[in-house]
């Protein structure tokens, strides 16, 4: 995003403008951080904001400023499709392809509206007017920051905003330890910090309300965990039955994978979750070090994301998708025993 567009954008953003912000189908923290961030701002221009996301979302999410305004395009299609044919801009955070909107591609892709793009994932596609995609950045949250910050706006930031944009940054980085972490995001945060996020609040708010039953599905999790030491690898499933003798809700599994990556020596880990309704087997990859599981669910498992968190899928039943993750990784040996 150069001078010119902020100044485009600038202009674009003084009169009162119908705004609508998305995030990618089941979002995480950093999309909901980052939309209510943006949409808590965007609120202080005095502009008509809706944030509209795919689907439901986690429970530890709930909390968050603003939470109460989401619209949710499976249960709320006409009120969501109404406000996207009318709206005069869309912000589309933390994703960079309509598809990973689910459901709310078709009505995305027919919009006539201005599209400002803010993500940081690899390969976006060519759909927005405005884009600010950069792969080095370590959440959707962070780029939000500087977004505000290239208005001239930081003083803007609240408590709120804040808040939000704290939320996705923590989650994104694993709590400030993955790569992505640079001494500019920690910079970032203590603005967040002084500005009114409460770190110890929103840690709590986010990992310390477990229900007995996620912990029970996390100690199944565990007592599945294959390694593969010559591939550096290791792997957990979680059947459908599993997740139902455990209560299963949204989020249960988030982060589950990276028990398996901190297996000592581990270079890859993935979990395969089986949901019988959508007849796939999600797939969440992570890596170390310069290991791209982005590329690797690009080219086995449809799906992608970065060269150390990607998502994907498999149609094929549990067995077999496991069998061809075994199957071509020896294919990757070189690569993972460099690591
Ligand atoms: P997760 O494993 O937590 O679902 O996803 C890890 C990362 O990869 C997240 O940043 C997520 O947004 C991204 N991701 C998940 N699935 C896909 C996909 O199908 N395509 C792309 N491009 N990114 C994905
Ligand atoms: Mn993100």
């Amino acid at each position: 995003m150069n001078k010119q567009d902020i100044s485009s954008i600038k202009q674009l953003l003084s009169s009162k403008k119908k705004i609508v912000i998305v995030p990618h189908k089941n979002p995480d923290g950093d999309a909901i951080g980052s939309t209510l961030g943006l949409y808590h701002y965007l609120l202080k221009g005095n502009h008509q904001v809706n944030v509209l996301v795919p689907n439901d979302y986690p429970t530890f999410l709930k909390w968050i400023p603003g939470n109460d305004t989401i619209l949710k395009h499976d249960s709320q299609t006409k009120k969501c499709d109404t406000l996207i044919e009318e709206a005069d801009i869309i912000f589309t955070l933390d994703f960079n392809a309509f598809h990973r909107t689910g459901s709310m591609e078709s009505v995305l892709t027919k919009s006539k509206a201005l599209k400002i793009m803010i993500d940081h994932h690899q390969a976006p596609d060519d759909y927005a007017t405005y884009m600010f995609s950069d792969v080095t950045m370590s959440s959707t949250c962070e780029m939000v920051y500087h977004f505000i910050d290239m208005l001239g706006d930081t003083s803007l930031i609240d408590t709120n905003i804040s808040t939000c944009l704290y939320v996705g940054i923590m989650t994104d980085t694993g709590s400030f330890r993955f790569l992505s972490t640079t001494s500019k995001t920690h910079q970032i945060v203590a603005q967040l910090i002084e500005k009114g996020a409460n770190n110890t609040e929103i840690h709590n708010n986010i990992y310390d309300t477990n229900s007995y039953e996620r912990l029970q599905l996390l100690g199944c999790a565990l007592s599945n965990l294959k390694v593969i030491p010559e591939s550096k690898t290791a792997y957990i499933t979680l059947s459908q039955e599993e997740l139902y003798r455990y209560d299963y809700k949204k989020g249960d599994t988030e982060g589950v994978v990276n028990y398996a990556l901190s297996l000592k020596d581990t270079v890859l880990a993935a979990i395969f979750i089986e949901d019988k309704q959508e007849g796939i087997i999600k797939i969440s990859l992570r890596s170390k070090g310069n290991f791209s599981v982005n590329e690797l669910s690009r080219a086995h498992f449809s799906g992608g994301g970065h060269t150390n968190a990607a998502g994907g899928k498999s149609h094929l039943s549990m067995e077999d998708t496991v069998a061809k993750f075994i199957s071509i990784l020896p294919s990757y040996n070189k690569a993972l025993n460099d690591e």
